[in-house]
């Protein structure tokens, strides 16, 4: 039986060429066309597929290739296209400065202010905590954001460093969710690649118990970890999201965090809106079957409630 329909909310999506800084060339950006799913996706993240690309035997260039052509999709009008094909309602638009900034999210959010929700990127370069703490408020008094993204690994920002204490800080204090990469950036060649993996995040989202975490990819970016989960799974200010992983690593977190704690992403146009969810879904009725859960009531919060709630819509 089909689930009844729900206002899909994508929690994670990309305008603009976010892994810009990983490598030297320049891409064509702008193009018109359909993001296809990649290798990856498509063998719904296989285990030893990802050991392969994570380890290094695979070329990097091919990583490399996939990103730059999916970035080169990556405009508010393709997105649509992308919402509308999929049946998403909303998605939201992440920056990650300085490669993309705050203001271009804001600007493509205008193609379709209902259904495209900007959040904030600090932009770390020489900055001080206090002035991490003025971009944000800044950012703040300009438009009513939700939340903040931060990528410690493509940003090169240690997590447990003053400067994202203050993010975090800051956060709380304007009601502000974060949502963090969790897990390894293979694309990227040197430690920072390895700056959002458990071990460097867990003990931040346990010390900031007033912060709400959206951790991406399940805290298991191209490094499947269920201990990652178990340990969230105790951090009540802690949710995880969902692209980029199979629907193994999504079962676990719902098992282990509950349907509560459990939102919907498709890291588009690294990932497809269509594809990502298909993977939920397998996950979703998975775990009704085994659990005896409610499928309707499983999939509306995962796809709508959730994220809902985070973004004050409910
Ligand atoms: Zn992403």
């Amino acid at each position: 039986m089909d689930p009844a329909p729900v206002p899909i909310v994508d929690f994670h999506t990309h305008i603009g060429d976010v892994c810009r800084g990983c490598y030297r060339e320049q891409i064509v950006s702008d193009t018109d066309g359909q993001v296809k799913s990649h290798l990856l996706e498509r063998s719904s993240y296989n285990p030893h597929l990802i050991r392969l690309v994570s380890s290094g035997i695979l070329p990097k260039s091919l990583l490399i290739s996939s990103a730059q052509n999916a970035a080169s999709l990556a405009n508010g009008k393709n997105l649509i296209a992308s919402m509308d094909s999929a049946g998403i309602e909303k998605s939201l638009i992440l920056p990650i400065a300085p490669f993309v900034q705050t203001q271009q999210v804001l600007e493509a959010s205008k193609e379709a202010p209902d259904r495209l929700i900007p959040l904030i990127s600090v932009n770390f370069d020489g900055a001080s905590p206090d002035d991490v703490k003025n971009q944000i408020e800044d950012y703040c008094n300009r438009f009513p954001f939700r939340g903040i993204k931060f990528h410690p690994n493509i940003q090169r920002i240690d997590p447990s460093s003053h400067v994202a204490r203050t993010l975090y800080e800051t956060a709380a204090q304007k009601g502000l969710f974060i949502i963090v990469h969790g897990g390894i950036t293979p694309i990227l060649f040197d430690d920072s690649r390895k700056l959002a993996v458990g071990k460097k995040l867990l003990p931040i989202l346990e010390a900031h118990p007033n912060t709400t975490f959206v951790v991406a990819h399940a805290g298991c970016y191209f490094n499947p970890n269920n201990k990652v989960l178990e340990n969230m799974a105790g951090l009540k200010n802690v949710y995880a999201e969902t692209s980029g992983v199979g629907p193994d690593t999504i079962f676990s977190a719902l098992s282990l965090l509950g349907p509560e704690r459990v939102i919907f992403g498709s890291d588009w146009p690294y990932g497809t809106q269509t594809q990502s969810l298909s993977l939920l879904r397998s996950a979703i009725y998975r775990f009704c079957l085994i659990k005896n859960d409610d499928v309707n009531r499983v999939f509306q919060l995962v796809q709508s409630d959730n994220a809902n709630r985070l973004l004050k819509c409910q």
